[in-house]
């Protein structure tokens, strides 16, 4: 015989899994796959299996498709294939080299510069940068159990001063858009916070990300939005992101981006002039050009401070004002980033 379950208690039909999801589960895992399908020898790079198993390579489908085949030096393919110099120490080169630790104020929020806090929503990302600054990050030991931000946020609330939330990770939007509307409502709901910013490179990574739902809950609230894209090599910006980011722009969504300076990728300044002009071109205005936090194992993506002040100075007799980003570094301690230019050089 057949139970039916009166009507209204039945559970809710499980959500179908969005495209991004479905796009993020099939990435590149394994750098030899990824060496391959781009033509080139998977033994190419000393070193690359054991850089690897340090920290496992992700690439979407839609990245690698913006990579040159056959190029071993492709800037994009740099920023995501492991090599051997990850496995290398170096003196000044550390696991938290910004002090994130140091600053935590509740699980998963750190607090280092006034009327701002950061909030570590998730480890996941969708690519796995080489350089990243959070590589060795451990996020099982300072997040919240999932979705237990009362601490978090009984702290912002006791903290009138606080006028901004940053979500970062990890990639905040590697979370789903339920959770994340549901955290934008919690914080809406602080009286005097007036801004939310996402720190994120799934747009440019994943540009399946940028769907109806996540547009649906970015372009309400009471809360202004900002996102702060991260985007190193004008290619990245390349179809299909420059179709994610102008969905963004039109849906009103201020976007800013932040690109690290890395040896070999974009130290140079016609590539930096048209990161900036393509950016633009697509509704990104330029905000911060960083200069390598010095993490443990990526020593070789470093570019001197020298270097970097002639590149900024380059970028500023060819570039109108407001496409030049502000050259930077993050100094633990300090109470904003640390500017090395526009102000002159001491060298
Ligand atoms: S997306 Fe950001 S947090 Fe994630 S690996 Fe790249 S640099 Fe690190």
């Amino acid at each position: 015989m057949i139970t039916r379950e009166p009507r209204g208690t039945q559970p809710p039909a499980p959500r179908p899994t969005p495209a991004w999801q479905q796009a993020l589960a099939s990435a590149i895992r394994d750098p030899e796959i990824l060496l391959r399908r781009l033509g080139l020898a998977p033994d190419a790079v000393p070193g690359m299996q054991e850089a690897d198993r340090l920290f496992r390579t992700r690439v979407p489908e839609s990245y690698l498709a913006r990579m040159q085949p056959g190029d071993p030096r492709d800037p994009l393919l740099l920023q995501a294939l492991p090599r051997g110099e990850e496995t290398h120490e170096q003196p000044g080169f550390v696991s938290d080299p910004v002090g994130d630790h140091d600053a935590l104020a509740a699980p998963g929020l750190v607090h280092k510069y006034h009327g701002r806090v950061l909030l570590l929503t998730t480890g996941a990302c969708a690519i796995h940068c080489r350089y990243c600054f959070r590589r060795e990050f451990d996020y099982a030991d300072h997040s919240p159990a999932r979705d237990d931000w009362d601490a978090a946020l009984a702290y912002i609330a006791g903290h009138q001063e606080i006028r901004e939330v940053i979500l970062s990770g990890g990639d905040p939007l590697a979370l789903g858009d339920h959770r994340l509307a549901r955290l934008a409502e919690r914080l809406a709901d602080i009286p005097h916070l007036q801004r939310l910013r996402i720190h994120t490179r799934l747009p440019v990574i994943l540009p399946e990300r940028v769907d109806a739902a996540l547009l649906g809950w970015l372009g309400q609230g009471r809360l202004q939005h900002i996102m702060v894209l991260h985007a190193n090599h004008p290619r990245e910006f390349a179809a299909p992101a420059d179709q994610a980011l102008r969905r963004l722009a039109a849906a009103g969504v201020t976007l800013l981006n932040q690109a690290v300076l890395l040896a070999g990728i974009n130290d140079d300044a016609d590539t930096l002039a048209e990161l900036q002009e393509t950016g633009f071109h697509l509704g990104v205005l330029p905000y911060y050009l960083h200069q390598l936090d010095r993490t443990r194992g990526t020593a070789h993506f470093e570019v001197s401070a020298h270097r970097a002040r002639a590149l900024y100075r380059e970028l500023h007799a060819r570039l109108p004002g407001y496409l030049v980003p502000r050259l930077a570094r993050e100094i633990p301690g300090e109470p904003g980033k640390t500017l090395l230019a526009p102000f002159p050089a001491r060298e």
